[in-house]
């Protein structure tokens, strides 16, 4: 955390509104941070039961509870409105919603009217091929595609239940569609450690960025987290030996912090919530397809949009909901992963609050 956001900021007597004229539509945290990025959980179901995500019977929020697409984007839109130039849709997996397209259609609006400057998605790849050519028209330019190995036998261990040569032709979609790729890697110990710098010179010999993830403790799972935790200052210190790792200033406006890969000439992020937390710099707020507003991935505290949203047809209420909400995020999450036993951080899994 840095000097100047150690202490809450009060934003109406805080330098932030004095400075900026603009601030009293933007959102601005206790801690000064100004939030600027919205990652949209359109739905919690998924085609895939990846081990580290979920279990494999999960019971899913029912149909009824969920925001409809025209609701979610008048959510979306009023975050807009309060200053939000990045939305990333995510889930569970996003592109298995029915009619998804005509949500992403519907806020490329704000793309064109250079309100927004990113609309994108994280998906597990399953059904690029799809739709690769609505997302691209739709103003999406960057996709991040989750894929922990290359193995095909592997990847059905991991996955449960998905299907390797299916994100594979829907990776080549993506790329035929004109979308910038970036490859998503939880790094899970004894399962893709040494498969780590294969799929690196993969991705950057396709042209894709790569980001590594250290697993996170949200929500149970069949399995022990410790056995799965892989700690990437291990990875990183172990790639040095063989590679050149070159810090870059390069952001995307995510945790990722960058290198370049001098040997094979692409970049390579890492996201490191456990051995490196990142929370002075955050610039995110998450909602779910039920309308709950996360102000942290790892704390439970949220608000509840849904009600405020369907109250009225103006946004005044919705927008004070926000409001009163930004000002009560959490200077960060306190994720730890040890041998202790102890419960998972947060409850819901990372497929309720979108990774
Ligand atoms: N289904 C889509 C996908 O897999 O890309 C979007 C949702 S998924 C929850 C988003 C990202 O969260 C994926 O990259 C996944 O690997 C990651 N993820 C899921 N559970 C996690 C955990 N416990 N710790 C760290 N990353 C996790
Ligand atoms: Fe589904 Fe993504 Fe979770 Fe895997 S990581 S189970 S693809 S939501």
């Amino acid at each position: 955390m840095s000097q100047e956001h150690d202490q809450p900021v009060n934003s109406e007597s805080g330098f932030t509104s004095q400075l900026d004229p603009m601030a009293q539509s933007q959102m601005i945290d206790p801690f000064g941070r100004h939030v600027s990025y919205l990652r949209v959980s359109v739905t919690d179901r998924c085609d895939f039961r990846c081990v580290y995500c979920m279990s494999e019977n999960m019971t899913f929020l029912p149909r009824k509870d969920l925001l409809t697409l025209e609701e979610l984007d008048r959510l979306c839109s009023a975050f807009v409105t309060k200053g939000v130039r990045k939305i990333r849709l995510t889930g569970g997996e996003p592109l298995v919603r029915k009619n998804i397209v005509s949500l992403f259609g519907s806020l490329g609006r704000h793309l064109e009217s250079g309100a927004l400057e990113e609309l994108t998605v994280t998906t597990n790849g399953s059904q690029l091929v799809k739709f690769s050519d609505d997302l691209y028209a739709a103003g999406v330019r960057r996709i991040n595609v989750s894929l922990d190995t290359i193995d095909a036998a592997k990847f059905k261990a991991i996955t449960r239940w998905g299907e390797f040569s299916k994100v594979m032709d829907g990776l080549d979609a993506a790329q035929r569609a004109g979308l910038e790729v970036k490859i998503n890697t939880v790094a899970l110990k004894g399962v893709n450690e040494g498969e780590i710098p294969d799929m690196i010179s993969w991705a950057h010999g396709r042209g894709l960025d790569m980001t590594l993830i250290e697993t996170m403790p949200l929500g149970e799972i069949d399995g022990d987290r410790t056995d799965q935790y892989l700690p990437l200052s291990q990875v990183r210190a172990n790639l040095s030996e063989s590679w050149t790792l070159d810090e870059i200033p390069y952001k995307t406006g995510g945790p990722a912090r960058y290198v370049t890969v001098a040997e094979t000439g692409g970049r390579l992020g890492f996201i490191t919530p456990l051995t490196h937390n990142f929370c002075e710099s955050c610039n995110r707020v998450r909602v779910t397809c039920t309308g709950t507003l996360y102000m942290c991935l790892g704390q439970d505290d949220a608000a509840d949009l849904r009600a405020p949203l369907r109250a009225s047809e103006a946004n005044d209420l919705l927008e004070a909901a926000i409001d009163e909400a930004i000002g009560r995020k959490p200077k960060g999450h306190d994720f730890v992963i040890d041998r202790t036993g102890q419960a998972p951080a947060v409850s819901r899994h990372m497929s309720v609050t979108g990774g």
